[in-house]
């Protein structure tokens, strides 16, 4: 069969990947490289203020162990090297307070003891660790179905302000936007990430993806090439029209796009179609690649993690800094890699490596109730669907979407995965 997959991001692409031995598949990518959120500078995204050899990521940087099988079985057997790193976290008051979890204390290269006492001082935090410990106490499982973090948890208590920091960072979703997340989505994923042991991909993200396209006939895969509306024909199959005003026609469609272009995108939506995508919306969310050593200037102890949380104009929000330097190696004593969210007021314009601002999913709960939905009419009207949202909001929910796809049109399954 002939199959158009609108989006080159990670779902779109391994969903080109296991299909591609089966069918005839096409990439269609609006953006002028491949990849998505996975931003590998020095990589797939140009950043000419790195030094010569270093990478470093303004999107996707990590896969938790356990909570992503699917994605480690594609990686394995694509040969790529993975290297293990910590998720220690910070949480850094604006009267210089902070806290740190215990494991991060360890990679301070001084002030280890000042850092512990400070911590300790700060332990007002210490029902979330309670929560990030034994979310199932706090949160039981039943409690949280059909409802909003707002309705679940208040934001007065700075427990309460560090796990909203922290669905900033694991959703990419701006503070004002967290309180509708779905609860299931959103605690769920502490329980199910408590033990810190992570991969990255080492020489970076985008690594994974170079491997599935190389596989890949160059001539199928099309960048700087939006989709500008998807018809169905009455006869059978779809016809993609390009925004440079070309069309073509395909046996089947699979829209790997965020999920609030799906609609925008149908020429001819039923109104099932309509009732299942209608409540799923993309918003922006900046991130700044930084090589900026003095945010952490202000602070009582300075050790950086990948999910350090500052707090901004008086605690009324939190906005956060991932710090890379040790994940991707860098020398100690030059100026570290990160990337930040709301934070651009404490960067300097000349120590920004990049800045992009992402389209990602709106989650609410009218949303995440559709997704059972979606996945059972995936194939109706030679229509099929991919991503991230389909999952569990993260790069895992790209492969077990992209395997759900491949099921159903005949492709291949990854070893080991059901
Ligand atoms: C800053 C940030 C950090 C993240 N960090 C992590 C992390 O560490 N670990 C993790 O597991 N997840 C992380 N995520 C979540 C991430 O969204 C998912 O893991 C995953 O990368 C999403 O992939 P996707 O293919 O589903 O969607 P996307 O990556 O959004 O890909 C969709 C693609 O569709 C294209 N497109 C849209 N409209 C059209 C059109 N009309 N025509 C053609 N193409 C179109 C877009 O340009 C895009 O390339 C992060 C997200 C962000 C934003």
């Amino acid at each position: 069969m002939d199959i158009a997959i609108i989006g080159g991001g990670g779902s779109g692409l391994v969903t080109a990947h296991l299909l591609k031995d089966a069918h005839a598949v096409r990439v269609f990518e609006a953006a002028p490289q491949l990849g998505g959120h996975v931003r590998t500078l020095g990589r797939n995204v140009a950043a000419p203020g790195l030094p010569p050899g270093v990478v470093t990521e303004n999107g996707v940087l990590g896969f938790h162990r356990q909570a992503y099988p699917a994605w480690h079985a594609l990686v394995a057997e694509l040969g790529v090297e993975l290297l293990d790193y910590r998720l220690h976290t910070g949480l850094f008051l604006d009267d210089g307070r902070c806290w740190v979890t215990p494991s991060a204390l360890l990679t301070a290269r001084h002030g280890r003891v000042r850092a512990a006492v400070e911590s300790l001082r700060s332990l007002r935090v210490g029902k979330g660790v309670l929560a990030r410990l034994a979310p199932g106490l706090l949160f039981p499982p039943a409690r949280l179905k059909g409802r909003s973090v707002d309705e679940l948890m208040g934001q007065g208590a700075l427990w309460e302000r560090w796990f909203r920091a922290g669905f900033v960072q694991v959703f990419s979703t701006p503070w004002e936007a967290v309180g509708q997340l779905p609860a299931e989505l959103a605690l769920a994923y502490f329980a199910d990430t408590a033990a810190p042991e992570w991969s990255g991909v080492r020489g970076g993200v985008f690594r994974y993806l170079e491997r599935i396209v190389a596989g890949l006939d160059a001539d199928r895969l099309h960048v700087a090439t939006p989709v500008r509306a998807v018809e169905r024909v009455a006869e059978g199959g779809v016809r993609v029209h390009l925004a440079e005003g070309s069309a073509a026609t395909f046996d089947k469609v699979v829209f790997a796009t965020s999920p609030g272009q799906i609609l925008r995108l149908l020429a001819d939506p039923s109104d099932a179609e309509r009732a299942r995508l209608a409540p799923w919306t993309d918003g922006p969310f900046t991130t700044t690649a930084h090589r900026d050593d003095t945010l952490y200037r202000g602070a009582r102890v300075q050790v950086a993690s990948p999910s350090d949380f500052f707090a901004c104009e008086g605690g009324a929000r939190f906005a956060y800094n991932t710090s890379l330097t040790a994940a991707y190696g860098v020398e100690p004593g030059s100026a570290p890699i990160a990337f930040a969210h709301g934070l651009d007021h404490c960067i300097a314009a000349d120590r920004v490596l990049e800045r992009h601002t992402h389209q990602t999913p709106r989650y609410t709960p009218a949303a995440w109730a559709t997704r059972d939905a979606i996945q059972a009419s995936n194939g109706a009207r030679d229509t099929l669907y991919a991503g991230a949202w389909l999952g569990c909001g993260l790069h895992e929910g790209c492969v077990t979407s992209a395997l759900a796809v491949s099921r159903l049109l005949g492709g291949r399954t990854l070893r080991g995965v059901a």
